[in-house]
């Protein structure tokens, strides 16, 4: 379930006033009445109950006033709430909870299909997307549950009898707790905070300005030229920052002639992103060239695009100022003010690693620590140096050369699938070949063929799952007229991972509670694996008797380089934390000391150039409120979890035995599928042996 933010109109008047009374360093008022209550209620109740009730008795009251307002009534009310909803032996308090689980999928589960249906026309190639129809996919029927469950007071009821947890317990005991108190700990959670709706409006508005900033953040390309005026890059090229910059820079391996200086030229650009000395005039306007290096700014020489606004006024290179600190800026104001609604995890960053990833900041940093400090860095670093001929530039952190060779042409495998896979319905009907291939019975693969559907992708594909047992999963792959062409079979068989993983762990969970895995790294893991037997579902040799040792060196680069942006990430929200009245400018200062300071003790020692400001670009930190540790995690994740299918031999089994954990902590759920806890050792290990393979 999640909140969202109440109509916008009604809550505008709340909004205006939050701006003057700014309540993000006020707490949230104790009721006067309330402990007196809670004292008299529990000696009543204790001598109802029992003293074994007590400690739940005792624990349920703390919790419940933590959340209860004014608005849900005075001292007489919350006193004949808690008489009448307290279970106090275990028979009533297993109904309730049978109850809440069963109705709760219900709820869960008609939601997505509600969901599911108005994204049908967005989601599917089924013709022309009206205006409406974009309406009708924006819209979430679930948005106001948990206020909903908070003004109907059955929020209350759950705050009352289950316990409310901390990482710290549900890492501690969690190992020693049945599936039963997972299932109730899961349950609790849904109502662990309880944030005002001019609250979420507020986060609300800075993570869409966020959004628009860096969504209109685009270079245009042919308009960057060097000291004597020459263009590296074709008209008409528009790259949004810093994704498309990025990727075409990693494109550029493969450019001979212009490469290095296109690379070195998209470098410049992002360095005075990050450092805020690129001028107002050049972003998103192809009405100026610029020569980034000397950062001078002349009218447009040439006209590969219409520009949207013609230039206005005098021309200058007069600095952005500062708005990608004030944007970041806003969404940390904006989110701290939540803070004193969400008493177990009462930081953002508490909130992304206790609540969302469930693995401490520490560990985290530790993790991460390991693999930019690894000795395998200059190892894996000499041979990209090897394989580029030159020394290692600082953007060679997205270096991405590691690639198998093919023994197939595109072409050739486009022939062989499409003839295979004329419709989305010939995929579906060999489904269950597939699925017996990667090593699942034959009553098992026919069982998940039936329970996942395969539609014709409006995009590149995704899967969809459900949330109530008994309503398939989807399966969306694109489809071309001719029929299905290679690129969209990997994709399909990326999906057809996790819609069995979305299956097994909802159809034949224990606890509805429980259903899925911990996070998406855990799912996305599954699905890679799956992908990677594309050709061997083909009936066709896997491309290269190298690509593992390749692949693994290229996860390994690719987690040195995403690793060192979350400690960027990590670090600068808790400076942000730790000076909350700072200006854009001094955010700005702050983050350039953080990307300095990591890159020098990490990355200058094997680029051998200091002071570079490469890891402060992503635009996710701005817009994505502390996101980015994700992404080496989740590298991290893969690794364990492929690295332990590809020991057992068996996808299928495997898979099957693991997901059966359901959404745990991730450190269990990984000591139960691996033995080990979440951790770099897999993907260190098997870097360290790619390397020896590589030198054979
Ligand atoms: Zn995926």
């Amino acid at each position: 379930m999640t909140k969202s933010f109440d109509t916008i109109v009604l809550i505008l008047p709340l909004f205006i006033l939050l701006l003057v009374e700014s309540p993000a360093s006020a707490q949230v008022a104790p009721l006067a009445w309330m402990s007196d209550s809670r004292s008299k209620l529990e000696k009543e109740l204790t001598a109802r109950y029992g003293e074994s009730q007590r400690d739940r008795l005792g624990r349920g009251l703390k919790q419940a006033a933590e959340f209860w307002r004014a608005e849900d009534g005075d001292a007489p009310a919350f006193e004949e709430f808690v008489r009448t909803n307290f279970a106090g032996d275990q028979a009533t308090l297993d109904v309730m909870f049978n109850r809440f689980e069963y109705l709760l999928e219900k709820l869960n589960g008609h939601m997505a299909e509600i969901g599911r249906e108005f994204r049908v026309q967005a989601d599917l190639d089924r013709g022309p997307l009206y205006p409406f129809d974009e309406m009708f996919a924006g819209y979430s029927a679930g948005a106001h549950i948990t206020d909903d469950f908070f003004h109907n007071k059955l929020a209350f009821v759950v705050l009352l009898n289950f316990p409310l947890t901390t990482l710290d317990e549900r890492l501690t005991q969690g190992a020693s707790w049945s599936r039963r108190q997972w299932a109730e700990v899961r349950l609790a959670q849904q109502f662990s905070k309880r944030i005002p709706a001019e609250v979420n409006l507020f986060i609300a508005r800075a993570s869409s300005e966020a959004d628009q900033y860096i969504s209109q953040y685009n270079i245009f390309m042919h308009h960057l030229v060097d000291s004597r005026g020459n263009r590296l890059f074709p008209p008409g090229l528009r790259l949004l920052s810093h994704w498309n910059l990025r990727d075409q820079l990693k494109a550029d391996y493969a450019d001979e002639k212009n490469g290095l200086a296109k690379q070195r030229t998209i470098q410049t650009v992002m360095e005075r992103i990050v450092t805020q000395t690129i001028p107002a005039a050049v972003v998103n306007s192809p009405a100026v060239d610029w020569n980034p290096v000397a950062n001078t700014v002349t009218k447009a020489a040439v006209q590969d695009v219409e520009p949207e606004h013609p230039v206005s006024g005098a021309l200058t290179n007069a600095p952005e100022p500062d708005t990608r600190y004030a944007t970041l800026l806003k969404t940390f104001q904006a989110s701290r003010k939540a803070d004193p609604y969400s008493p177990t995890a009462p930081t953002l960053i508490a909130r992304r690693f206790n609540e969302n990833r469930e693995i401490p900041e520490a560990r985290v940093k530790a993790m991460l620590e390991s693999v930019v400090s690894s000795p395998l860095v200059p190892e894996v670093a000499a041979l990209i140096e090897q394989r580029l001929g030159r020394p290692l530039e600082p953007f060679d952190i997205w270096y991405n050369g590691f690639r198998p060779r093919g023994h197939y042409t595109e072409a050739q495998l486009d022939e062989i699938v499409s003839t295979k896979y004329p419709t989305p319905q010939a995929f579906h009907a060999d489904m269950p070949n597939l699925l017996m291939k990667l090593g699942f019975s034959k009553e098992r693969a026919e069982y998940l063929a039936r329970n996942i559907e395969v539609d014709p992708a409006r995009g590149s594909g995704h899967a969809m799952g459900a949330a109530m047992r008994g309503v398939p999963s989807r399966l969306r792959t694109r489809v071309e007229r001719s029929g299905m062409n290679f690129k969209g079979f990997n994709i399909a068989v990326h999906e057809m991972g996790h819609n069995v993983e979305q299956t097994l762990s909802l159809n034949e969970m224990d606890h509805y509670l429980l259903n899925g895995v911990p996070n998406t790294a855990f799912t996305e893991a599954i699905a890679f694996v799956f992908q990677a037997k594309d050709l061997e579902l083909l009936g066709l040799s896997s491309a290269d008797p190298k690509g593992m040792t390749l692949k693994t060196l290229n996860d390994f680069w690719g987690t040195y380089e995403i690793a060192g942006v979350a400690l960027v990430d990590m670090a600068v929200w808790h400076w942000m934390y730790e000076h909350p009245d700072a200006s854009p400018t001094g955010l700005k200062a702050a983050t350039l000391d953080i990307a300095k300071g990591i890159w020098n003790k990490y990355y200058a020692p094997v680029f051998k150039k200091k002071d570079v400001m490469l890891l402060a670009v992503y635009s996710h930190m701005i817009d994505s409120f502390l996101y980015l540790p994700d992404y080496p995690i989740g590298h991290l994740i893969a690794q364990q979890i492929e690295e332990q299918i590809r020991k057992s031999g068996s996808i299928g089994s495997e898979v099957e035995r693991m997901v059966m954990a359901g959404s745990i902590a991730p450190d269990l759920w990984m000591k139960n599928a691996t033995g080990q806890q979440v951790g770099p050792e897999a993907l260190l290990a098997a870097t360290e042996q790619a390397l020896q393979e590589y030198r054979k």
